[in-house]
């Protein structure tokens, strides 16, 4: 039978400092939501567990006029989706967050937690793909701050180096003029991970013409998807319907579906087209008579 050792770090330096000194046989802990059941199935056994719950520093919320949200990685799914300032600022990131799983998951998952699981059929990472969040990590070396998009590299896998913990989540000012919104579609329970999760994001200048429009897909392959391309086919152009179902038809075509038990490829990339299209024209509220 293997030990496990449990470490409680008070500061993330010192957090940075065990994970360096035990390398590959220790893992970071915080909720315990994701992590726990792999090690109760066997899928990872860590020889020591550096538990963050005492890491002074980490469980703020606050928003800083002009700037964004600092959200610090000890706080909780539950926390970020019932705060008054992240309804205000960034209303979709609370409304996907109240998606995941049940308050008694959220209640005990936390923001650093659900950043570096990376499990590739999470909700949150499109909306903060979409809403330019960024990662802070603090390592042996110091900190540094990336892009959500760059930070999720693969299933489980991340940016992350083995001495590196996740600290803060920044989610820069919503521009006023954006209209942004997120489809979940699970296919076994309300409760489930998403089969497809559909993050946009459309920002109109004063004449309705078309400044930034982002797409970003969820839970239908390693990483989340954008299809730059299809992106680029509204700016300059004032927003239809036929231009939107192009661009959701582009998706659909572009996008390489894996297939596992909450869908099968075929499904996922009929899902794709009709999610994407639905996200846009709730976005712009787009009616059938402005065809
Ligand atoms: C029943 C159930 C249903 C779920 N449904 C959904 C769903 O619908 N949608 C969805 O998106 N997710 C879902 N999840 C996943 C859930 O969001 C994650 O389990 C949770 O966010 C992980 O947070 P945690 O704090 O518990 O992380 P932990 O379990 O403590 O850790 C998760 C991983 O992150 C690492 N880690 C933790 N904190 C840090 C840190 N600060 N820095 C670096 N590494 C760190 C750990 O080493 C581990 O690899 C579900 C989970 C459960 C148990």
């Amino acid at each position: 039978m293997t030990s496990l050792s449990l470490l409680q770090p008070s500061t993330a330096a010192e957090a940075a400092a065990m994970l360096a000194e035990h390398k590959d046989y220790a893992r970071v802990i915080s909720g315990g939501t994701a992590i726990v059941p792999l090690m109760q199935e066997k899928r990872l056994i860590p020889s020591y567990l550096v538990a963050l719950y005492k890491v002074s520093g980490l469980g703020y919320l606050h928003h800083e006029p002009g700037l964004g949200l600092r959200i610090g990685a000890l706080v909780s799914l539950r926390d970020v989706e019932t705060s008054p300032l992240v309804r205000r600022h960034a209303p979709v990131l609370a409304y996907a967050m109240s998606r995941i799983a049940s308050v008694r998951v959220r209640m005990v998952a936390t923001v650093g937690g659900s950043l570096a699981d990376a499990h590739y059929a999470s909700d949150p990472y499109g909306v903060l793909i979409a809403l330019n969040a960024k990662v802070k990590a603090i390592g042996m070396t110091g900190e540094r701050t990336m892009q959500v998009r760059d930070f999720i590299k693969g299933h489980y896998r991340t940016a992350l180096q083995p001495d590196e913990i996740v600290v803060e989540l920044f989610v820069p000012e919503v521009p006023d003029n954006a209209s942004t919104t997120y489809i979940k579609y699970t296919t076994r329970s309300q409760k489930e991970r998403p089969a497809v999760g559909v993050a946009s994001l459309v920002r109109l200048d004063d004449s309705g013409t078309c400044e930034e429009l982002k797409v970003v897909v969820t839970a239908v392959a390693e990483t989340p998807q954008e299809v730059v391309e299809a992106e680029q086919l509204a700016l300059g152009e004032k927003p239809s319907i036929s231009l939107m179902r192009e661009i959701a038809l582009r998706y659909s075509q572009q996008i390489k579906p894996l297939e596992d038990h909450r869908a099968s490829r075929w499904y996922r990339r009929q899902l794709i087209e009709v999610l994407v299209r639905r996200g846009l024209e709730k976005c712009l509220e787009l009616e059938e008579s402005n065809q």
